[in-house]
């Protein structure tokens, strides 16, 4: 028997039902609004009052309409043909939708059931299996799918039939598994799950050990972000967060994409639709939407579905590291996820915290965080999700609270500074202020030290004292001028230079210089290094500065090289010969 009720109250999307019976946080109900059911979801219950949160608009509605609760919280539908799709925060299919929106009360499929997969069974009859564990796979575009134990089936199996290798659809039988009473559980290759709850069904959660590279110079370079790990870019409008977060998403090394994209407007988010479908796989030369999926929504659609979009794109996430992958979660921007906290916040008339967002914010945010990780399978495989979110503070003002209870949960800060964007240096991520935990991790330095070069960490240390160095010498020379300082202050500034124009400076539209692999990065980081350590002798600061443009020059049109082609070396002569001089 379903719990039922009564509208009582209506404002904007906040509804208040009278209950005849027992509801839960988070369960979602659906309103009659004459024949049209509108899905909503509980968001507070005192009494037998329950506060839900409308996942449409409620024009229309009035007091008396019924609603009927359905026992069960907001589902992600997880299977094979998740990538390459386009979601909003319900998980619609927006491409069935082809541009209109949904009608109210209208739900699309998110899965095709008629398509056919090729299936081949991994799990045999007798096996011993529980949540989670794979039973076979198919293919998903040229990425093998695992199909799972459903994470809901609780305690240990046996497989009693499972079908042999051929074509199937999502909704066939693929197994029946039998419990410890011989009750029969027929299993297709499509489970749902709650995707406010993080998927479990995994041995261990270990610590990130591995970074993950990027290509993006001033992330695996100065401050590299782990495999598993949680990083986050904020910066005000227009500074290149979204430009970031596209180059890691093109050669970031993860098997699997997610966007939530959380758009302010309209626009920005028909950006994503014109270009992540056009965007190269670097890896596989094929188109990047096969092997990503989309989560989409816009400030127009009501608050609830966009407070929801990020736990179901983080639910997909889960899903596909179940399977042994490496998954990159991407959300841009999240603070427009924490704003539709604040809404349904300020709704229910709780008590504000700081700037009127929830009081939880920041435990929000860190529960969400905390879902990334790597995880070990009962197989021995490990799955990964990395997770990047970004966050636009008003005006730029990291102090807000979202910034502030994001920099808590993540580990790696990318902060994106206005002055630099105005002066083009892209990406505008600031070596000073940014930083990566994860350099402090004696497992990741280790890995490191294994990967790149044994000596690398040192060397990263000795850039960023070098900017640091440099910014300090600026500072005194703009208060001096020129000639107030001594010319060693001029050769610091330029070294620090020379490491923001060849390092940190990054063209994400070049061909070449977009993708720096790590042996790149570490020739070139070397090679700086190589220069900041001699000590030149120049009579003037104008030998200083012409000296030190000629050498960035050069290196520039390195970094717009193919590596150690023709050209490059020929440049790379020019600079041992400058290092040689004298
Ligand atoms: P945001 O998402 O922070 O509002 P965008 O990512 O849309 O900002 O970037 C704004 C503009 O800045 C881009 O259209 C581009 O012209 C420029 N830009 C940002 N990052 C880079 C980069 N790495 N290389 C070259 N241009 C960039
Ligand atoms: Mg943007």
């Amino acid at each position: 028997m379903k719990t039922t009720g009564i509208v009582t109250g209506i404002t904007s999307n906040l509804v208040t039902v009278q209950v005849n019976g027992p509801v839960a946080q988070n369960e979602i109900c659906y309103i009659d609004l004459a024949g049209t059911n509108l899905m909503a979801e509980v968001i507070k219950v005192t009494g037998d009052k329950a506060f839900v949160q409308v996942y449409e608009s409620t024009r229309g509605m009035k007091k008396g309409d019924k609603v009927v609760f359905e026992g069960f919280m907001l589902e992600a539908t997880l299977g094979p043909g998740l990538l390459s799709s386009s979601y909003d925060g319900l998980q619609n299919n927006l491409e069935t939708m082809e541009g209109v929106f949904l009608k109210r009360g209208e739900y699309t499929a998110p899965l095709d059931d008629e398509k056919l997969w090729d299936f081949t069974p991994i799990a045999k009859v007798g096996d011993q299996v529980c949540a989670s564990d794979w039973l076979g796979e198919v293919k998903e575009g040229w990425l093998p799918h695992k199909i799972m134990v459903p994470f809901a089936f609780e305690g240990e199996y046996v497989v009693k039939s499972i079908v042999e290798a051929g074509q199937y659809k999502i909704n066939d039988t693929i197994a029946i598994l039998t419990d410890e009473n011989n009750e029969e559980k027929v299993v297709t290759m499509v489970q749902k799950w709650p995707v406010k709850v993080s998927v479990g069904g995994y041995v261990e959660k270990p610590r990130p050990s591995k970074i993950m590279e990027t290509g993006v110079r001033c992330i695996d370079t100065l401050n590299p972000i782990a495999e598993g790990g949680t990083g986050f870019i904020p910066g005000p409008f227009g500074c290149g967060k979204t430009v970031l977060q596209h180059a890691i998403a093109q050669q970031g090394d993860a098997e699997i994409i997610v966007m939530a994209a959380c758009g302010e407007r309209a626009n920005e988010v028909v950006e994503i639709f014109k270009e992540f479908p056009e965007l190269v796989d670097p890896h596989t030369g094929r188109k990047l939407m096969e092997r990503t999926t989309i989560i989409c929504n816009t400030s127009n659609m009501p608050v609830a579905a966009r407070e929801a979009s990020v736990y179901t794109a983080m639910t997909i996430c889960e899903y596909y590291r179940q399977m042994g992958m490496k998954v990159l979660l991407l959300a841009d921007s999240t603070s427009r996820w924490a704003q539709a906290l604040r809404e349904m916040s300020n709704r229910m008339e709780e008590l504000p915290g700081a700037d009127a967002f929830p009081v939880d914010l920041s435990a929000i945010i860190s529960n969400f965080y905390a879902r990334a990780g790597v995880v070990k399978l009962r197989n021995g495989s490990t799955g990964s999700v990395t997770f990047i979110g970004t966050v636009s503070p008003a005006g730029g003002n990291l102090k807000e609270p979202v910034t502030e209870s994001t920099k808590k949960a993540a580990r790696c800060f990318y902060a994106l500074a206005q002055a630099r964007a105005d002066k083009k240096r892209y990406p505008a991520v600031d070596p000073v202020d940014s930083y990566s935990k994860y350099l402090e991790y004696p497992e990741i330095v280790e890995y490191l030290q294994n990967r790149v070069d044994k000596d690398w960490v040192n060397k990263v240390n000795r850039a960023k004292t070098i900017i640091r160095r440099g910014k300090e010498v600026y500072e005194q020379i703009n208060i001096l001028g020129d000639d107030g300082v001594p010319i060693s202050y001029h050769e610091m500034y330029w070294k620090s230079e020379l490491i923001d124009f060849v390092i940190l400076q990054q063209d994400a539209f070049d061909p070449i210089d977009s993708v720096t692999p790590m042996d790149r990065q570490e020739f070139m980081l070397s090679l700086v290094l190589n220069i900041c350590d001699k000590s030149f002798t120049f009579e003037t600061f104008e030998d200083c500065s012409a000296k030190f443009k000629e050498i960035i020059n050069i290196m520039r049109q390195m970094n717009y090289s193919e590596f150690k082609s023709e050209q490059f070396n020929k440049y790379f002569e020019q600079v041992n010969k400058i290092l040689s001089d004298e």
